[in-house]
């Protein structure tokens, strides 16, 4: 069966150029797989760099948005599937119900916001799903190291750092997943 991997990622850009080139190349990865990407549906930011990467080299995508986001994160209608949900919430569920694996490409609160949320269910136990973060040019280097610090002053079991992989770029993300 196909794997549909669901992608965290920024609506912005970020400073860095490696994150639109990593966004990019998670993308023709996914694809050339024939993987699904899973995604917030919008047409911004590195969010919009992943989906296209996905549709020019013919690969299906599904995005799930908000009502109240259509118009500032540009709802990308084209999709193979486009979902609108009425809340945050219900789009992460949606998200989240229909992938096999989560990749996090560099973003800010939401992102991280996303991230928190299947680390938590995993650490309760309400998954196995792989959750792998792209560290671009060591964007993810300070989350690892708080990970490390809530661990170190005993704040979490040392199983939550096994429950997170970290690959240095889209090959070796998707190389985890294979
Ligand atoms: P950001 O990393 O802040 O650029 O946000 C990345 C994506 O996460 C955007 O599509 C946001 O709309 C989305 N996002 C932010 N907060 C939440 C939330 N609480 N639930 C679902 N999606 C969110």
């Amino acid at each position: 069966m196909t794997k549909s991997i669901c992608v965290y990622c920024g609506a912005r850009d970020g400073t860095v150029p490696a994150f639109a080139a990593a966004a990019e190349a998670l993308g023709a990865g996914i694809a050339a797989r024939d993987w699904r990407l899973v995604y917030g549906a919008g047409d911004v930011g590195l969010m919009g760099r992943v989906a296209r990467s996905v549709q020019v080299a013919g690969g299906e995508t599904f995005g799930v948005i908000p009502t109240h986001l259509m118009s500032l994160e540009a709802g990308k209608r084209d999709l193979t599937a486009f979902v609108v949900t009425e809340t945050m919430h219900e789009r992460k569920k949606v998200m989240f119900m229909n992938a096999d694996a989560v990749v996090v490409l560099p973003g800010g609160a939401g992102t991280l916001d996303e991230f928190f949320e299947v680390l938590t269910w995993r650490q309760l136990g309400l998954h196995d799903k792989p959750i792998v973060l792209l560290n671009v040019d060591g964007y993810w280097d300070p989350l690892d190291a708080l990970l490390r610090h809530v661990v170190d002053r005993g704040f979490a079991e040392a199983s939550v750092l096994s429950f997170v992989k970290t690959a240095p770029d889209a090959e070796a993300a998707l190389a985890l997943l294979d």
